[in-house]
């Protein structure tokens, strides 16, 4: 008998990864995006990471009978009063590329004391079918703003988050180090216990 099929509905090349890779030993086969004729893109135009992450699953779930899984996420800093937040994708401007991003937040917080720079990763992962959300996870990673750029994995703002527990930052994480404490790792682990009770 064939496995289910999930819909993992992101264009973002390094969610896309993450996704595969926290969901490549359950017991489903995973669908793309590209593979789904007339598909189009789902506006994201909410104000919280849920919202976005809501509208997207079910924008995204109307193209097929499968469930769909979508996400939001972002960086929120303290210092900044919680920007970039659901804007994270958008900083700067659409076209800026990671490391613009990267050095805008570094030049934001020159003068802000170590002690101040704390911030968090947020995830939030929406299941829906049939354009209905059926359930929502979340997950959240704490940390603190760095001096400077460091590592090479991931994508985003990684090189600039730092792990205190680990005493790197998030892009000097392997790919499975980072998916077992990361926000998005966390919110797959919520989502994986929902859909196969593990
Ligand atoms: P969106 O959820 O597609 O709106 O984009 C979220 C944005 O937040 C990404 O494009 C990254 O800039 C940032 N982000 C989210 N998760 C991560 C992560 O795991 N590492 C680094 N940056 C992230």
């Amino acid at each position: 008998m064939k496995p289910p099929r999930l819909l993992v509905a992101t264009y973002n090349p390094g969610k896309l990864r993450e996704l595969k890779s926290s969901l490549a030993m359950a017991p489903v086969e995973l669908v793309s995006l590209e593979t789904i004729p007339g598909v189009t893109q789902a506006p994201e135009e909410g104000t919280t990471f849920e919202a976005n992450a809501r509208q997207k699953a079910v924008h995204y779930s109307r193209f097929t009978e499968f469930p769909t899984v979508a996400d939001d996420s972002g960086l929120l800093v303290d210092a900044l009063g919680g920007r970039p937040g659901v804007y994270s994708a958008r900083y700067l401007s659409e076209q800026a590329s990671d490391a613009e991003r990267c050095r805008k937040i570094l030049e934001e917080l020159d003068q802000v004391a170590d002690v101040r720079r704390t911030a968090r990763f947020e995830c939030w992962i929406a299941l829906a079918q049939g354009g209905v959300v059926l359930e929502v996870f979340r997950g959240a990673l704490e940390g603190v703003i760095g001096r400077e750029a460091r590592g090479q994995h991931g994508f985003g703002y990684g090189p600039i988050f730092q792990v205190p527990e680990r005493g790197c930052s998030l892009a000097e994480l392997t790919p499975e180090e980072k998916l077992g404490i990361s926000h998005r790792g966390r919110a797959l682990q919520e989502l994986q216990r929902a859909l196969f009770g593990v």
